[in-house]
């Protein structure tokens, strides 16, 4: 289909996430955009005993470090995981990095993905991702606690900022790591930038013991690494978010020890990665408290360093098993509109509504006859279509073959 053929798509059920799922409806498509839902009209494509979705927003990746997977499991020692991904790092050239990274969206969109809130450790995943079909924010890493590196990170991350125009669907962010590893006017630098930040926060419990009594193992880590500038570090993760202030949107990703009153702004989001949580041995996580406050959650993988694959249906369907306090409907805005409103594209995608792009997964359901989110978080079957502006981007269309000429 091109872009400007008009297409009706319809299924057993249809999830707008925006609304109530409706039982075989007609999503009609024009120009890449979603034109209609309703009954009465007939589809050109029915996929059958399956949901049609919003594509997944997948607000927390790390796709150069795809080729992690399985070979740094976390364990208690958090600074030695730590060490272990920057040695992977540094050993890694630049084809290895562009190569982890087409690997790593190739999984996204097979996962269902459509938009992903995407950290690059050198800035050099942006060419791969803005050449792909996917929507992104590709946010630049920035470290540095002493003054000299804090100050060369700027320098660096101007000049990628500067090369790295916006596309329609890729636009440059900024990533101060983490408040244990960025000096606290860096943060502010990246929080006035005029450009998307995001932040590790509130990862560890050594995190708040490093800010708040500047001790622990985190203390010894910097130490090691030469590193060590206690007058670079903010207080807490609270003065985080304050000299953050002015970035818009914000992702706070973890938010694993955030104090249950910890003021969080509007325009900043906690990213919840479940599966990493959870392999990291962390005290449960407070998105519950968060979600009544009224705070916005969306969910993110983390990097292959810390989860078993890319897919959001995995997070969600993890999270439907473990956090019965966490309703449905609410996992799946979590995987969809609220990622979408985290990175600032909820008025073009997230929902399945009129005049939002057509970006949306097809899951099959089993046979039975129960509420369709029920059947979608507690079936197996994978995603089997992926479609991004009412284009099918996974699977691939076959390529046509060499024809014999005879
Ligand atoms: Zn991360």
């Amino acid at each position: 289909m091109s872009e400007t053929e008009h297409l009706r798509v319809t299924a057993r059920w249809l999830l707008p996430a925006a609304g109530e799922p409706l039982q075989n409806a007609v999503l009609e498509i024009a120009q890449g955009s979603i034109v209609s839902l309703g009954a009465g009209r007939k589809a050109d494509i029915d996929f059958g005993n399956a949901v049609i979705l919003p594509g997944f927003v997948n607000c927390h990746t790390h796709l150069d470090l795809t080729g992690l997977r399985g070979l740094n499991p976390p364990g208690d020692d958090r600074t030695e995981w730590l060490m272990n991904v920057i040695r992977f790092r540094r050993s890694l050239t630049e084809d290895e990095i562009d190569n982890f990274v087409a690997q790593g969206l190739a999984e996204t969109l097979r996962h269902g993905t459509t938009l992903i809130g995407d950290i690059t450790g050198d800035g050099r995943s942006w060419r791969t991702i803005a050449e792909s079909p996917i929507r992104a924010i590709v946010y630049r890493e920035m470290l540095g606690l002493p003054k000299e590196r804090a100050e060369q990170a700027w320098q660096k991350a101007q000049s990628w900022l500067g090369e790295s125009t916006a596309t329609d669907r890729c636009r440059p962010g900024l990533s101060p790591h983490a408040p244990y590893s960025t000096r606290t006017s860096l943060i502010r630098a990246a929080g006035s930038a005029g450009v998307p930040v995001a932040i590790h926060l509130a990862e560890f419990l050594e995190e708040r013991e490093l800010l708040e009594e500047q001790s622990g193992p985190f203390k010894k880590f910097l130490q090691e690494l030469g590193v060590w500038d206690p007058l670079g570090l903010a207080r807490s993760p609270e003065h985080v978010i304050r000299l953050l202030n002015g970035s818009e949107p914000t992702l706070l990703v973890h938010g694993n020890y955030l104090a249950p009153t910890a003021p969080i702004p509007d325009h900043a989001t906690v990213v919840y990665c479940p599966r990493t949580h959870e392999s990291f041995g962390h005290q449960p996580h407070p998105v519950s408290d968060l979600l009544h406050r009224g705070v916005r959650v969306a969910l993110g993988t983390d990097s292959l360093a810390s989860n078993p694959d890319l897919s959001m249906l995995g997070e969600m369907r993890f999270l439907h098993a473990v956090r019965p306090d966490l309703p449905a409907r609410t996992i799946v805005e979590m995987a969809t509109a609220a990622g979408a409103a985290a990175l600032g594209w909820l008025d073009r995608t997230g929902t399945l509504e009129p005049g939002k792009f057509a970006d949306f997964a097809v899951v099959p359901l089993p046979v039975e006859d129960s509420d369709p989110l029920e059947m979608l978080l507690e079936s197996t079957h994978e995603v089997a279509e992926t479609w991004i502006a009412g284009q099918r981007v996974f699977p691939r269309q076959q390529q046509p073959g060499l024809e014999d000429q005879g």
